[in-house]
């Protein structure tokens, strides 16, 4: 059983078969699961229709998650992406889609752990507003999560994407990633365009700290996948422009798991600093949880 384990293999592989990523990792998947690549892909397919439906739950929906410290905003964002906006309809939309599926979580509901519940809003949120909005065909954008699963694959093998050990660079860093480099498959970009953005994403979110106040995983997370929606999709737009990370994406990853060894325990999930110990979060969390 062999999965690749590095961006640079998985390039190199898909550039000497001439195939996109999501085929190559499609057959590695039924290659090591024994299973038809017809069962593969319509398992993941299903994983697509769980992502859809969570946003029009999440868009449909101004319910309060039990601790009340979200729900709404979905609703919100999407009744304002119907005027002028300052972004665009395309970037409000994915915002807005991102927040649902992170509102559908903080309310227990059913979602894709992409690659984490915490991040689980940006993929559905970037990726489907896509797929919806520049009506991409199903098959390809199913393909495509092949490829995020890819990228995620090397970040967990050789970093980690759990905010308890790396920070939330890890988990929206890393689901970043895996949206960007999804989005640049979409748009019929190659191989190495589609590890360029998941470098260039990840990399811009190096550090990022998880401080979920009251320890749910609401504030900051909730908004942080509508803004890493946002996020992915400028990765993607660059790479697809042809700009490319200095620094080559397995060395991204690697720097990523450094960082995240060297941060202190108080910003790894642990609720015991940042934003989680603002005089805010300390009330909150005092209300919550008594
Ligand atoms: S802040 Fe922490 S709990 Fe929230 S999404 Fe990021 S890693 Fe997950």
């Amino acid at each position: 059983m062999s999965y690749y384990t590095k961006i640079d293999q998985l390039v190199k592989a898909a550039t000497d078969e001439n195939i996109s990523i999501g085929e190559l990792t499609l057959k590695e998947e039924a290659l090591n699961s024994g299973k038809s690549e017809e069962e593969c892909y319509a398992r993941m397919e299903k994983q697509l229709t769980v992502m859809e439906q969570g946003i029009l739950e999440g868009l449909n929906s101004t319910a309060k998650s039990p601790s009340g410290l979200t729900g709404g905003d979905a609703v919100r964002l999407h009744t304002y992406a119907q005027k002028k906006t300052i972004g665009g309809k395309t970037i409000v939309n994915a915002i807005a889609a991102a927040i649902a599926v992170s509102e559908v979580n903080a309310n227990m509901g059913r979602i894709v752990a992409a690659p984490t519940a915490g991040s689980c809003g940006i993929m559905p949120g970037a990726i489907i507003s896509i797929m919806n909005e520049y009506n991409i065909d199903r098959k390809k954008t199913v393909l495509a999560l092949f490829t995020s699963s890819a990228i995620g694959l090397v970040i967990s093998t050789n970093a980690t994407v759990a905010g308890a050990e790396g920070g939330c660079q890890a988990e929206c860093g890393a689901a970043s990633a895996m949206c960007a480099a999804a989005l640049v498959e979409m748009f019929d970009g190659t191989p190495a365009q589609v590890a360029q953005a998941a470098a260039l994403s990840l990399k811009n979110l190096l550090g990022l700290a998880c401080d979920p106040v009251a320890g749910l995983v609401e504030v900051p997370c909730v908004k942080r996948n509508g803004f890493c929606a946002a996020h992915s999709i400028a990765a993607a737009d660059m790479a697809l422009a042809g700009v490319e990370s200095v620094i080559p994406p397995d060395e991204v990853i690697d720097a990523m798991y450094r960082i995240g060894k060297e941060m202190p325990v108080s910003i790894k999930e642990t609720a015991m600093g940042g934003l989680a110990t603002s005089p805010t979060g300390k009330a909150y969390a005092k209300k919550i949880l008594g």
